[in-house]
């Protein structure tokens, strides 16, 4: 039986290389996208081959169109036509009030979480079609509940941007349910990664924001991977145009 193959976009670090890792380990072949950071990207690939998986690291910027096409291109070219897509890469940009941010750091989240995420959706969505007929094809985006909660005085450009992720989610599973090919995102809430001293600049952010977690702590990158294998899987094939919290209760 042939391996079904998975992209996943930012999966060096963080939500992604554990999906990449936890993928490889259920059967799935897996194309590691990164930005920058080459030498995560290599640990994941290994981590994957260890599961018994081919495997192949592939730069690229997710919020630049030519590079988009070309990691897809790359992608089936190592490992054959893609059957699964998780849009996963994104950022924050340095947390605080929306009326002292920076444009720049504003522009740079909608280009990466936004139009970035647009589109790796529809490069999905035409390697997904061109891959012809049978069930089990699917896309999963990462949104979060910062599309719900607003993020007040924290990011509320980023929590905007995953609200379009969740609106993208939600029309591109109407237009593809007629392809056989589902189309579901997973929220998580606050996730051990790097993400906060990283991307939004507050080392301590995780261990400030816990108590106010109905479940009292962070959510784990595994945690959330789960969900997302889950919809991946054909576990959930009359699933589709959903928005999966992950969120210890938030
Ligand atoms: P992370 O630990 O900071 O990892 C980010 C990953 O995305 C890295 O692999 C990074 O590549 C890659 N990346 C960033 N910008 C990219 C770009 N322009 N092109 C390609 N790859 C890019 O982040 P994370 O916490 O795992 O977050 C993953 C997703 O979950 C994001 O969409 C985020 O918004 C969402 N999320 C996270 C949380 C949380 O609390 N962690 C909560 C809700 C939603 P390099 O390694 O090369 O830098």
């Amino acid at each position: 039986m042939t391996r079904p193959v998975l992209l996943v976009t930012g999966g060096s670090r963080g939500i992604g290389a554990a999906t990449c890792i936890m993928a490889a380990g259920r059967g799935y072949d897996v194309a590691v996208n990164y930005q920058s950071n080459a030498k995560a990207a290599a640990g994941v690939v290994a981590a994957c081959e260890a599961a018994g998986a081919k495997a192949v690291a592939l730069q690229g910027d997710m919020a630049d169109a030519t590079d988009i096409t070309r990691v897809f291109a790359k992608a089936k070219a190592a490992l054959g036509p893609l059957t699964h897509v998780v849009n996963n890469a994104g950022i924050t940009g340095k947390s605080g009030p929306l009326a002292e941010a920076e444009i720049a750091v504003i522009c740079e989240c909608i280009d990466v979480n936004v139009t970035g995420a647009i589109l790796v959706a529809r490069e999905a969505a035409r390697a997904l079609i061109a891959n012809g007929g049978g069930e089990g094809r699917a896309i999963v985006n990462i949104s979060s509940v910062a599309a719900e909660l607003g993020s007040p005085g924290e990011y509320v450009w980023y929590a905007a941007s995953k609200g379009a992720v969740d609106s993208l989610t939600i029309g591109l599973a109407k237009e593809l349910a007629g392809h056989g090919i589902r189309v579901n995102a997973v929220a998580p809430g606050i996730t051990e990664t790097e993400i906060h001293a990283l991307s939004t600049g507050e080392a301590g952010r995780v261990a400030r924001l816990a108590p106010m977690i109905p479940m009292k702590r962070a959510g784990t990158a595994d945690e959330i991977a789960e969900a997302v294998l889950f919809l991946l899987s054909d576990a959930s094939r009359y699933t589709t145009g959903i928005i999966m919290k992950v969120a210890g209760g938030r």
